[in-house]
């Protein structure tokens, strides 16, 4: 048997950790807890299970316990929360039912993602304020909104704005609550997120912008009321979107260092501030390619790529990198497909850059050929230096993500407005424009150069 590998969590960065690890040492014992009875699982589904697109919750799973122990050889625990790490004697404190088990580790990988975050407002803890978590928790969370006829929506990020059009899609009256200016305000400029109000209007969502929810009332401990700065509404059941939070509780305990942003501090090896202890995915911290500075994120794909970096690492030494972030996301909301990388010209102001922007309207076929849709660009850019520091596109056209994602290989490598222009990008009538929109925003940008 060689050394012993345990990874306390076991969604997309442990599962990811627990598969890299075993590729890269056949010999490692590797045992993986996690307290829920999912494991590789995947929580971006949960708006559209509850939706009803997808029908069964376990289908957010991408392996059972028993497929992934058997393909990768790792001793999988469900059902098992880990409930104390003990760095001296380098050991974790297991339940598993009714029993507490004492398990060492050679190596230990954290992968305890995120929280919801709860408003600390009079009346949070009564029954029917719902948060979204894991997918084995969703069946509750659809069963809880199926019966109701009003569901407030509070906050406008991307879990907010996908749970708006699930319950849409269910035939709820929904009322969504953004304390900012706009909805995704710290990831979309408001002229953009615009076109998101256009549609959640369109399909009946009652959005409140400017307005901040202060508490919630009940009957029989049961919400029955939000209330806001500006005014009570009536609902009957509460949806939280206010974004998460690391879960570091534990590492918290054991003594292992946060980081600026509050998730566990990495480094670019996912190792942890104590020796042979990593840590990867939404508890870890990371950092954004463009600005240098740490970061916290809390998304699927650097999650996986964060856990293969760790597990590699446990067995290998200093073997991966993590090389950070930029910070590309997309969504659905409703017809659009919204999506965004870098920063935001809001963002990138206050980081200090002289930014310039161009939004342009293009199409997404020759014009003569026939399916093609207009989408909405705007790239923001660094005016002394011509560095492109970010991309938002929205558009009804899945077209959007291949778009976003020209965008982000070129903002990730540091790509200046020519080096946009000039990219070799395909082109046939039905597929693209001959000036395909992510150059024509570049020519926009550069303001008469090409
Ligand atoms: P998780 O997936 O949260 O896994 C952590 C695991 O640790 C859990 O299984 C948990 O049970 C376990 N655990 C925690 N504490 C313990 C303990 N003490 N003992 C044992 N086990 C423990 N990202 C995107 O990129 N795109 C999307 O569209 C998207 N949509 C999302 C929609 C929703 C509703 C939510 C909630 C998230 C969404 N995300 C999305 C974020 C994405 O799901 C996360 O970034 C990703 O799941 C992080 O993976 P992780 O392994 O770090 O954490």
């Amino acid at each position: 048997m060689g050394r012993r590998i345990v990874i306390i969590g076991a969604g997309a960065a442990g599962a990811s950790a627990a598969a890299r690890a075993r590729r890269l040492d056949p010999e490692a014992e590797i045992v993986m807890f996690d307290k829920g009875p999912f494991i590789s699982h995947a929580p971006c589904g949960i708006p559209y299970y509850v939706g009803g697109v997808v029908k069964e919750a376990a289908d957010l799973a991408i392996y059972s316990p028993e497929e992934f122990a058997r393909e990768r050889r790792v001793d999988v625990r469900i059902n098992a929360e880990v409930t104390e790490i003990d760095l001296r004697s380098r050991t974790v404190k297991v339940r598993e039912g009714n029993t507490t088990n004492t398990y060492q580790w050679d190596k230990l990988i954290i992968a305890t993602g995120a929280k919801p975050i709860t408003l600390p407002v009079e009346g949070s803890d009564l029954k029917g304020i719902l948060t979204l978590r894991l997918p084995h928790e969703a069946p509750v969370l659809r069963a809880e909104v199926e019966r109701a006829r009003v569901v407030a929506v509070v906050g406008g990020g991307y879990i907010g704005l996908e749970m708006a059009e699930a319950l849409v899609n269910l035939g709820k009256k929904v009322i969504l609550f953004e304390m900012m200016p706009h909805v995704l305000p710290t990831t979309f400029d408001e002229d953009m997120a615009k076109l998101v109000h256009d549609e959640l209007a369109k399909h009946g969502v009652e959005l409140h912008l400017n307005e901040k929810v202060v508490g919630f009332s009940g009957v029989n401990g049961e919400v029955r009321k939000v209330i806001t700065e500006k005014g009570e509404y009536e609902v009957d059941k509460v949806v939280m979107g206010v974004g998460v939070r690391p879960d570091t509780d534990l590492a918290v305990k054991a003594g292992i260092k946060l980081g600026e942003t509050r998730a566990i501090w990495v480094n670019e090896y996912m190792e942890t501030s104590e020796p042979d202890v990593y840590a990867a995915g939404d508890v870890a911290e990371t950092w954004n390619l463009i600005t240098g500075k740490r970061m916290y994120i809390a998304l699927a794909p650097p999650a996986n790529k964060m856990g293969q970096v760790a597990g590699a690492n446990a067995v290998k030494g200093r073997f991966l990198k993590f090389p950070g972030v930029i910070g590309t996301a997309i969504t659905k909301v409703f017809d659009l497909y919204v999506a965004r990388t870098g920063l935001t010209e809001r963002q990138a102001r206050e980081e200090g850059f002289k930014p310039v922007s161009a939004t342009i309207r293009a199409r997404t076929t020759a014009h003569y050929y026939p399916g093609g849709v207009q989408v909405s660009i705007k790239m923001v850019a660094d005016e002394p230096s011509g560095r492109v520091l970010g991309v938002q596109i929205i558009g009804p056209d899945k077209i959007v993500a291949g778009y976003i994602d020209t965008a982000a290989a070129l903002i990730g490598r540091g790509a200046t407005i020519d080096d946009v222009f000039f990219a070799d990008l395909s082109y046939s009538p039905p597929t693209a424009p001959v000036w395909h929109p992510i150059i024509t925003a570049a020519r926009v940008l550069s303001k008469g150069r090409f």
